[in-house]
């Protein structure tokens, strides 16, 4: 491992909800994101005296998938009680793991500055979401707050990593990664609401470290740490001693709050949990092996650079998110691999940002046709991206586009985008020819810039529609 010469060292506690049916203790539905609070409850996951919980098996393979992915080496586990009390929790205790999580010693390779860095990962444990409490206001200054235990029981996966990281940058890359790995396992639902928190450590050498708590995007863990980053600095260069404590992330304001000194490790109390035996997660994961052979992100991505010959950059982008690294295929199954690469990361990346969309906005078979129509000189490439835009538009509006074959030519039609046909484009030279003798004389003198220039008289002319190839071999021929 290379270490890059920075004093900043980042750790992240990574809290993953798994997509399972049902919670990880009770059979209610994890699927409660659109219902009403507190309607996917039971006495198990409220925690009423005399309850006693049941482990869903499918977390224990679903955590074993993603251990297995990271590198860690899998472990009869154990579950333990750790204790505190929260209004989220209200048996005053969380089912967690704590001596033999479920993985441990795993590890992820990051790019970060064309550099390969691997992030050791300690451990990757299952544990009991608690219930969300919203807060009126701010966290400071709320009079009360709700709370809701739909949440609550919910299986998350927790992983930890070693003090590995250097910068905000890679922490948001690792997450990234990660994200992608789950998502290719299929376990894991990064568009669901709350679905990943994560708690960040920050050090600055000289000072002890700060934990930002809670912590809900991507985006939020860069900024928090980098906000961490200045404030930390200002203190050391101010002689104050930095002590160790838990801070909160207040997104909207995009600043970091002191909630309490760190508690330590002992005041949770953790014991083994009585009312659940130590389970053995191979077993259970063999029975569902065959169904569940998944193709990784740096696996996949090697494939591509073998099978369709394109560049590791393309590759990289192409697999970092399943749905695209699919959509790509699609394509690449129709027409030339290099060019389908290079319109879906080129083009249509971009445009899908521009207009806020996402890949079920325009199916590969559109996309294929409007690639053949430029392949076979139907239409320029321009006028290709113009009807890309036009269905993007089209689809924002809700209007239903069914799409065949017929719906590219009709689009590129209406907006009359088709390549002008031959004949149109040699009456146009000849009327630029005989409109601009200065330019003529300009071009036979040998300035250069008067080709250039009668070119775009003749595109003018065919509302930029000529082939301009075409154009331009006209014009010599007739010069
Ligand atoms: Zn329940
Ligand atoms: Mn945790």
């Amino acid at each position: 491992m290379t270490t890059q010469r920075t004093d900043i060292i980042i750790g992240l506690e990574v809290h993953t909800q798994l997509t399972t049916q049902s919670k990880l203790f009770c059979g209610c539905s994890t699927r409660y994101q659109d219902s009403e609070p507190n309607t996917h409850t039971c006495p198990i996951c409220l925690g009423l005296p005399g309850s006693l919980p049941v482990v869903n098996e499918m977390a224990i393979v679903y955590a074993e998938r993603v251990a297995k992915a990271l590198n860690c080496s899998v472990q009869q586990t154990q579950f333990y009680r750790k204790n505190y009390f929260y209004p989220d929790l209200p048996k005053g205790f969380q089912i967690s793991q704590y001596d033999f999580p479920l993985g441990t010693n795993g590890y992820l390779t990051v790019d970060t500055a064309g550099q390969e860095r691997t992030i050791r990962i300690r451990r990757a444990h299952l544990e009991e979401d608690p219930g969300k409490l919203t807060y009126r206001g701010t966290i400071e200054k709320a009079q009360y707050s709700l709370i809701d235990y739909n949440r609550s029981g919910v299986p998350l996966l927790e992983v930890v990593t070693e003090p590995d990281l250097r910068t905000p940058k890679e922490a948001r890359r690792f997450l990234n990664k990660l994200r992608n790995i789950l998502e290719y396992l299929n376990v894991f639902d990064g568009n669901l609401e709350g679905s990943l928190r994560v708690d960040a450590n920050i050090s600055i050498a000289g000072g002890q470290r700060a934990e930002v708590k809670n912590i809900s995007s991507y985006k939020g863990v860069e900024k928090a740490l980098l906000f961490e980053i200045t404030r930390q600095r200002n203190l050391l260069r101010k002689g104050i001693y930095i002590t160790q404590e838990t801070r909160h992330f207040d997104e909207a304001r995009g600043i970091t709050i002191s909630l309490r000194s760190k508690e330590k490790e002992h005041d949770y109390r953790y014991f083994p949990e009585p009312d659940l035996a130590p389970v053995d997660p191979e077993p259970l994961a063999e029975q569902f092996r065959e169904h569940t052979e998944v193709e990784l992100p740096d696996a996949k991505r090697h494939r591509f650079i073998e099978q369709y010959d394109i560049s590791d950059y393309l590759a990289k982008v192409l697999t970092a998110s399943k749905p695209l690294a699919d959509y790509f295929e699609a394509v690449a199954a129709q027409v030339d691999p290099s060019a389908a690469a290079s319109w879906v990361v080129d083009v249509l990346q971009g445009e899908l940002n521009y207009y806020g969309r996402t890949l079920d906005a325009i199916s590969p078979d559109l996309l294929i046709d409007f690639i053949t129509n430029v392949i076979q000189r139907t239409i320029t490439k321009k006028a290709a991206v113009e009807g890309i835009r036009t269905v993007l538009v089209r689809s924002d509006e809700n209007i239903s586009l069914r799409v065949d074959e017929k719906a590219v030519l009709e689009i590129i039609d209406k907006a009359g985008l088709r390549i002008a046909p031959a004949e149109e484009t040699i009456t146009a030279v000849k009327q630029a020819i005989e409109e601009n003798p200065q330019a003529v004389e300009d071009y036979h003198s040998g300035k250069t810039g008067a080709l250039n220039f009668l070119v775009g008289r003749v595109m003018k002319k065919t509302r930029g529609r000529a082939d301009p190839t075409l154009t331009n071999r006209l014009i010599r021929e007739q010069l």
